[in-house]
């Protein structure tokens, strides 16, 4: 592509981007540190404007967090699944690569509870002696809580005013901020079973009302690539230089010419400018010599990660949903949440058990064989129709993944005022990229947009 069709291309989602006439003549003019969306995003831009690229991976796959399984039934994914109708860049991306998106689908509707280890129809919830609420949560579902109560926050217009210091009352725990809505205990306790966060104390409201609008935004249903979101991933990296793996990046350092890389196999690599995308949870044991603001180097110690474990089934028939109730469970014990997907056949062939925060941070205690194995019986147990029925065949924890050590990014109480608008600030010519650094959208749409953003700032400095 000639450079000026790519800034055609990219105008829309770039505004300020300034060419360079010419740029250095070195092996690589900017090394990209991890292959995940933000750092193949910054890689492609970078090459379109006609830049050498370096790209890093400290893993032994490109994609980081997101990663679909091929070798299971449905293709499901471990990580990023939902491609927002609000993902403009994703889609225009989408477009230019040729890499078609279809609506999600396969997925099951409805849920069984298990709630202190009673399986509970829907219907029969509201009336059932677990059933502890108060009287206004009552007929709410387990699953329902959450929302119900997020809605009653403040609606945002702005992407990004829940970061601005008008909402710096939303800036604190959720667990306090619920009660004071009134939330029961129940409710709080289920709440925080399958909360998106570690747990309730640890997720700041305006993070909370942050997602909620994201989520909303752009109109309903979420779109997937065909065959599964890594397909994505390979259609950009195809457009790039090959990326060096098993490069654990161990050392950056700012020097009079640009920035130095080291890693732990002792290779050394520079240019005159870097963008690190490792997530600040792995970040933070890294050594970087540089300028970097008080703030920063604040929020890359201690930005919180949610911590998600799944444990990946594959199903041989539809007999056990002759037990009648809904193939999905939601529970608030060691299995978290189970989603069940249909394949191509119309019976369902894939059950995940998806665990977030303090549970998965517990079952991260076991090895991959017993987890799976814990959650395998404990899946029998609550639901006896699966007996025979399931196979476990892959664990999935990000928490304990090296390069990720979480999920994603999340604000804990009073991070949002302190950190949001300034982990991604340049130091000299080491730049930032990440999820965790764009604050406008969510996801996989914040990491691209936080790669062109940092390639667009290189852009202008070459
Ligand atoms: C379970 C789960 C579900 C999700 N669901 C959705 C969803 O439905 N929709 C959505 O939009 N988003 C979702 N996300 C979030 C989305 O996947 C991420 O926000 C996005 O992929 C992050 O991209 P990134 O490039 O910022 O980070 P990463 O993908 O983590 O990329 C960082 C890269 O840096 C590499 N790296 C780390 N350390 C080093 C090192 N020392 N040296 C060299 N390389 C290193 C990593 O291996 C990785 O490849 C989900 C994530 C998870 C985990």
């Amino acid at each position: 592509m000639k450079r000026r069709q790519f800034i055609k291309g990219i105008a829309a989602a770039s505004a300020g981007l300034i060419l360079p006439i010419s740029y250095a003549k070195q092996n690589a003019d900017v090394i990209v540190i991890g292959a995940g969306l933000a750092g193949l995003s910054a890689a492609y831009n970078l090459k379109m404007a006609g830049l050498n690229v370096q790209l890093l991976e400290g893993d032994d796959r490109i994609g980081g967090r997101v990663k679909t399984l091929s070798h299971i039934a449905t293709n499901p994914e471990a990580g990023g699944m939902q491609i927002g109708q609000g993902y403009g860049y994703m889609r225009a991306l989408a477009q230019q690569l040729n890499v078609p998106l279809a609506p999600l689908s396969g997925f099951m509707r409805g849920n069984t509870f298990a709630i202190n280890h009673q399986l509970i129809s829907a219907q029969a919830w509201p009336s059932h002696v677990q059933n502890k609420l108060n009287a206004e949560e009552k007929k709410l579902l387990p699953s329902q809580l959450y929302f119900h109560y997020l809605k009653k926050f403040p609606k945002l217009t702005i992407a990004n005013d829940w970061t601005l210091p008008k909402y710096a009352h939303l800036d604190r725990s959720m667990q306090s901020l619920l009660t004071e809505l009134g939330a029961s205990e129940q409710a709080l306790a289920l709440i925080n079973a399958n909360v998106n966060a570690n747990n309730l104390a640890e997720l700041s409201g305006a993070d909370a009302v942050h997602v909620l609008t994201q989520m909303m935004s752009g109109g309903g249903g979420a779109d997937r690539v065909v065959n599964g979101n890594s397909k994505f991933i390979n259609a950009m990296a195809a457009q790039l230089s090959p990326v060096e793996l098993n490069k654990s990046v161990t050392q950056i350092k700012t020097t009079n010419t640009g920035v130095q890389v080291n890693c732990k196999d002792g290779s050394s690599y520079s240019a005159k400018h870097c963008i690190c995308t490792i997530p600040f949870s792995v970040l933070r044991h890294i050594d970087i010599q540089a300028n970097i603001n008080a703030v920063q180097r604040a929020a890359i110690k201690q930005l919180n990660y949610t911590a998600i474990t799944q444990v990946h089934f594959e199903v041989s028939d539809d007999s056990w949903l002759e037990d009648g109730l809904p193939a999905n469970m939601w529970s608030n014990g060691d299995l978290g949440r189970i989603f069940a997907s249909k394949g191509d056949n119309g019976s369902v062939q894939h059950l995940v058990s998806w665990i977030n925060g303090d549970a998965a941070k517990k079952l991260d205690t076991l090895s991959k064989q017993n987890a799976m194995a814990h959650i395998h019986k404990a899946l029998i147990k609550q639901r006896p129709s699966l007996t025979n029925k399931i196979k476990p065949v892959y664990l999935q924890s990000w928490g304990n993944n090296p390069f990720s050590q979480g999920a994603y990014s999340s604000f804990a109480p009073n991070q949002v005022q302190q950190f949001a608008g300034k982990m991604g600030e340049s130091a000299g010519n080491l730049h930032f990229a990440g999820e965790h650094t764009n604050h406008d959208y969510n996801g996989m749409e914040s990491a691209l947009v936080s790669g062109l953003n940092a390639a667009s700032q290189v852009i202008q400095k070459a």
